[in-house]
């Protein structure tokens, strides 16, 4: 039974030498595509392979099923989305989106990687890459980047439904895993583990007031992802809090006196004293340890763990701004700075150590050695 026949409006070029079908077997249609065999060689180079084939003559009567009026037929066993996605960014009727975190980024792009990592088209593959990892990012400093421009619109928009102007991660993470773009899944994963516990609001509802926290306004469709996937992002938020509170107790049992000498406070009758131990000691149990593991009863979740980086950061400020205990235990202020850079370095130690804990082998390290790339697939 023959199926309905669509020629695409935009992609159907009065020179073209090559009509392309690829089926929507849902709808029981078939797209067609008339293009330029010179335009797809010069962009594949399996499909110049393919062209620079002998090709039988395609008039012979009787048999029509390879030519459509009268031109070549090249049947894709491709979704006939994907194929057009492709061809629209391949002529450049469409240009791959730029904006950061654009809600619709994954969706837009999601079938041209597909096939351009099938089809071998690197060029248009490296792009679409390139905006993925400018919104899932490998470097701390432009997460960093990233997270001031969200808690800026956030502010900004405070009481709507977030997710109407940032992207979610869970659509992601699926063709990154299915195209094997690898590095972006840390960052994606670690968004995720901030914010798969909130219930997307129904329709119609309001946005909460978010006080502007990037974890809490933000939602994603867990429903979408795979066991694997989600069983990476229990052990990796296990990871994560486990690595936070080790940190926290770590600081707070050492007795490292290393700082006595850079202290501000010691005195020399008393060269072995380091004056700011207490006031350090305090702080730590009082303030940090607090700040992680209490919650005030209107938070919307039970503990700062959700999201380290950002309650790390907060913790390195405080130390440095200290203005909640009385002055007289103030610690100077190098030895607030010494404690400050403990937590910064912790916070990137944890920042590397992303994709470990989300078990995404060598995502970031592959990067500096593209020479093996395709062997760091972890879905074994
Ligand atoms: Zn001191």
């Amino acid at each position: 039974m023959p199926w309905e026949d669509i020629k695409s409006s935009d992609l159907w070029y009065f020179d073209g030498n090559l009509v392309v079908a690829a089926t929507d077997m849902e709808e029981k249609k078939r797209y067609l595509f008339k293009v330029h065999k010179s335009v797809l060689a010069s962009h594949s180079p399996i499909w110049k392979d393919i062209f620079d084939l002998p090709q039988a003559p395609a008039t012979s009567k009787g048999d029509k099923s390879d030519t459509f009026e009268g031109l070549p037929l090249m049947v894709f066993p491709d979704a006939a989305s994907d194929v057009e996605d492709l061809f629209s960014f391949m002529y450049m009727i469409r240009h791959i989106p730029h904006e950061i975190l654009k809600v619709d980024t994954v969706d837009e792009v999601a079938g041209a990687l597909r096939l351009s990592t099938k089809y071998d088209i690197e060029h248009l593959m490296a792009r679409i890459v390139g905006v993925l990892e400018s919104d899932w990012p490998k470097k701390l400093c432009d997460w960093d980047v990233r997270e001031k421009y969200v808690n800026h619109l956030l502010i900004e928009k405070d009481g709507e439904d977030m997710d109407k102007y940032f992207a979610e991660p869970a659509a992601l993470i699926r063709i990154a895993t299915e195209c094997n773009v690898l590095a972006v899944l840390p960052a994606a994963f670690y968004h995720l583990s901030r914010v798969y516990w909130r219930v997307q609001p129904s329709e119609g509802a309001t946005g909460v007031s978010t006080g502007a926290v990037s974890a809490i306004a933000r939602t994603a469709k867990v429903e979408i992802l795979e066991a694997k996937d989600l069983r990476r992002l229990i052990v990796g938020r296990e990871a994560l809090r486990a690595e936070v509170l080790d940190f926290l107790y770590r600081v707070k049992r050492s007795r490292d006196e290393g700082h006595i000498a850079t202290c501000k406070l010691t005195s020399k009758a008393e060269p072995l004293v380091w004056p700011c131990k207490k006031g350090l000691n305090d702080w730590w149990t009082n303030h940090a340890l607090n700040y992680v593991l209490n919650c005030d009863k209107d938070d919307m979740h039970p503990i700062n763990l959700y999201d380290p980086l950002a309650s790390l950061t907060k913790l390195a400020m405080d130390i440095t701004d200290w203005n909640f205990l009385s002055s007289a235990k103030r610690p100077c202020s190098t030895c607030r700075g010494w404690a400050a850079n403990e937590i910064l370095a912790e916070r990137l130690k944890i920042w590397e150590s992303l994709p470990r804990m989300f078990g995404i082998k060598d995502a970031w390290r592959n990067e500096e050695d593209s020479s093996s790339e395709g062997e760091t697939n972890d879905d074994d």
